[in-house]
C-alpha cells in the first residue's frame, strides 16, 4: 500500500513517520525544489513543481491513495490527481477551504455561524462593507492566507484605503472583529463509509498570529464544546468529506461558537494527539484516506502543545532544557533554515499536575 502526499512540509513528515510505523509506503510530491522535512522520512520525494506533467504522471503511477498536507495547490493538479488515483479529501473540499470567500459562502449557505463578513472586490465595496461591519474589522485576502498572512486590521475609516492597497486590491473578505473569550479547534475524521471520530477540543493561543500554545481539553462550557463538535461533524457531512478536517472557532463572550476557518488536513493545533491520544491525527488521516478503520480518539490525559518557532529554538542550547521538563516530548521538523518565525518543531507536555504551568515556564526559558 502506497500513500501519495501533495506537499513536503512538517505535516507530510509526521504523516510519513506514522505511515512507516504502520508499514505503508509514502511518495511525497513537494511542488518545490526542496522538501527538507520529508527527506529521509518518505520513501520517495518528487521535488518538482505542481504543474510538471511528468512529475504528475510519476506520482499517480506510484501511489494507491493520495492526500494533501496543505491546501494551496493548483486546482488543476488536484483535479488531475483525483481523476487518476482518487484524492481524499476531494478536490472540491480543498477548493472550498483554500479560498476564504468560497469557504465563507459555504458556511452561509449551510447556516453555520461565523463572524459577520462581506466579500469585497473593489475599494468601493470595501468602503461599503466597512460602514456595515466596522468600526473594528479584519481584511483578509481570499486566497493564500494562513498564520495571519494577507490580513490587516482596520480600526478607523481613514485606514480603509491603505488597507485595500496593502492587499494590493486582490479579492478579499472583510470580517467584523470578534471580541472572543477564546479560540478553540476541532479535528474530525470521516472514513470511507461516512463513519466519524472527533478528537478532544483544543484551546489555542496565538503569538504574532501564529499558534503558540494548544491546551487540551479546551476550557469551555459543555454547551460550547457540544456546539463546536456538532458544527465540525456537520461540516464533514455537508462536504461529503473523507480524511481529517480541522475547524477553528472563536468562542464569543456569551459562549457562542463561530467558525473562523477550516483546513482540509491535519492541523498544528492537533499535534497534541501525537502523545496524548490513543491515535494521532496523522495516523487517523492515513486510516481515513486509505479506507482503513478509524482509530480511538480517546485522550490519555491533559496535555499542552508548545510550538517552537525560529525565534525560540537553538539546537545546542534548547534540547537539554526541553528534555529536562517533566513529561516533555520533543518533535523537530528537520528544517535547516531557522530564520524568522518559521515553525521548527513543537513540544508536547503530558502527565503530571499542570502541563500548562510547565509549558508556560518552558516558553519563558526559551524566548530570548
Ligand atoms: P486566521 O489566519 O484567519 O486564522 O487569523 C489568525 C488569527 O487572527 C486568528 O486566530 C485570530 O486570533 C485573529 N483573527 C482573525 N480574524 C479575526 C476576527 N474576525 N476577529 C478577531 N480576531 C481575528
Amino acid at each position: 500500500m502506497t500513500l501519495g502526499i501533495l506537499g513536503g512540509g512538517q505535516l507530510a513528515r509526521m504523516l510519513c513517520l506514522d505511515a512507516r510505523r504502520m508499514g505503508v509506503k509514502t511518495v511525497v510530491w513537494s511542488g518545490t525544489a526542496t522538501a527538507e522535512p520529508t527527506e529521509g522520512v518518505a520513501d520517495q520525494v518528487i521535488k518538482k513543481s505542481f504543474d510538471d506533467e511528468l512529475a504528475r504522471e510519476e506520482f499517480c503511477h506510484k501511489v494507491d491513495f493520495a492526500t494533501v498536507e496543505f491546501e494551496n495547490i493548483p486546482q488543476e493538479t488536484l483535479c488531475k490527481v483525483e481523476e487518476v488515483v482518487g484524492l481524499h479529501p476531494s478536490a472540491e473540499s480543498i477548493a472550498i477551504s483554500q479560498h476564504r470567500s468560497r469557504e465563507k459562502s459555504f458556511l452561509r449557505e449551510h447556516g453555520i455561524p461565523c463572524a459577520p463578513f462581506a466579500l469585497v472586490n473593489s475599494l468601493e465595496e470595501l468602503e461599503a462593507a466597512y460602514a456595515e461591519l466596522g468600526p473594528v474589522a479584519v481584511l483578509k485576502t481570499a486566497a493564500f492566507g494562513y498564520d495571519g498572512k494577507g490580513q490587516v486590521k482596520i480600526t478607523a475609516s481613514e485606514q480603509v484605503e491603505a488597507a485595500w492597497h496593502s492587499v494590493q486590491g486582490t479579492p478579499s473578505v472583510l470580517e467584523g472583529f470578534v471580541d472572543f473569550q477564546c479560540e478553540i479547534s476541532a479535528l474530525v475524521a470521516r472514513g470511507k463509509r461516512g463513519d466519524m471520530r472527533i478528537f478532544p477540543l483544543a484551546e489555542n493561543e496565538h503569538r504574532h498570529h501564529i499558534l503558540d500554545l494548544s491546551i487540551v481539553p479546551a476550557r469551555v462550557s459543555s454547551t460550547s464544546a457540544k456546539e463546536a463538535e456538532q458544527i465540525a461533524t456537520r461540516l464533514a457531512e455537508k462536504l461529503d468529506y473523507r480524511g481529517l478536517l480541522a475547524v477553528e472557532f472563536f468562542v464569543d463572550k456569551s459562549g457562542g461558537v463561530l467558525v473562523n476557518e477550516m483546513a482540509p488536513r491535519p492541523h498544528n493545533s492537533g499535534h497534541f494527539t501525537m502523545n496524548a491520544c490513543v491515535t494521532s491525527q496523522f495516523e487517523q488521516q492515513l486510516r481515513a484516506v486509505c479506507g482503513l478503520p478509524l482509530g480511538s480518539t480517546e485522550l490519555l490525559g491533559e496535555s499542552v502543545m508548545l510550538n517552537l518557532l525560529g525565534d525560540m529554538w537553538n539546537p545546542d542550547l534548547n534540547r537539554a532544557e526541553i528534555l529536562a521538563t517533566e513529561g516533555a516530548k520533543l518533535h523537530l521538523y528537520g528544517k535547516q533554515d531557522a530564520s524568522g518565525r518559521r515553525k521548527l518543531g513543537h513540544v508536547n507536555l503530558i502527565g503530571g499536575d499542570s502541563p500548562e504551568a510547565r509549558a508556560r515556564s518552558l516558553k519563558k526559558k526559551l524566548l530570548p
